[in-house]
């Protein structure tokens, strides 16, 4: 049973998003790139390890001839400072470039990563986030497929850990407060 998780971890306190909400999303934002892009040559980026959930369900309602490539950023902490840990592996220069984010947060993650790869000439570059918390947005960064807006709250769960953990629980939850401190 899905609820099982939640109801016996002590750390959780309530599911935000439920598998339903978030399929519909899936399917909502997939049939919109399907219509964005039909004709182009796409290739949908995925910051490890957090979007991987949300990608495998997303490029499943992308209905077109795509690419999947992968890249690990790593903060230094929690200042601005981020760093690569692991590359594309093709060359993106030319090709329709949709980056794919669990969460949008601060937004700094993304607008290095943004950064990074406008310096290689892609055709178009553009984010989908199935998770938009504006309360804490410091960098500007644009989402042209924004999934769900989400309190300030900090979630776990369908690919988003804490410590490592719940990223494979189907559905998004809220990690209680005495938790985070
Ligand atoms: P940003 O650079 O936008 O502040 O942070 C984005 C990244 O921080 C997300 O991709 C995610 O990995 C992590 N993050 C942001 N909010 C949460 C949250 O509520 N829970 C977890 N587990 N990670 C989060
Ligand atoms: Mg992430």
């Amino acid at each position: 049973m899905s609820g099982y998780y939640t109801i016996h971890d002590p750390l959780i306190e309530r599911v935000m998003l439920t598998e339903d909400e978030i399929a519909e999303t899936c399917e909502r934002l997939g049939r919109r790139i399907t219509e964005d892009y039909r004709g182009k040559e796409l290739v949908l980026v995925s910051l490890l390890r957090g979007s991987l959930v949300f990608l495998a369900d997303l490029c499943r309602h992308v209905q077109l001839d795509l690419k999947l490539d992968f890249m690990a950023i790593s903060s230094y902490g929690s200042g601005e400072a981020v760093r690569i840990v692991k590359d594309l592996d093709e060359d993106i220069g030319g090709k329709h470039v949709l980056v794919v984010e669990d969460i949008v947060d601060t937004g700094l993650t993304l607008h290095y990563l943004l950064g990074v790869l406008a310096g290689r000439s892609p055709a178009s570059l553009a984010v989908c986030a199935l998770m938009d918390r504006r309360a804490r947005r410091i960098a500007d960064v644009p989402i042209a497929y924004r999934g769900l807006e989400i309190p300030d709250v900090f979630v776990v769960g369908y690919g988003i850990d804490l410590g490592g953990r719940y990223r494979n629980l189907p559905y998004v939850a809220v990690v209680r407060d005495e938790v985070m401190g």
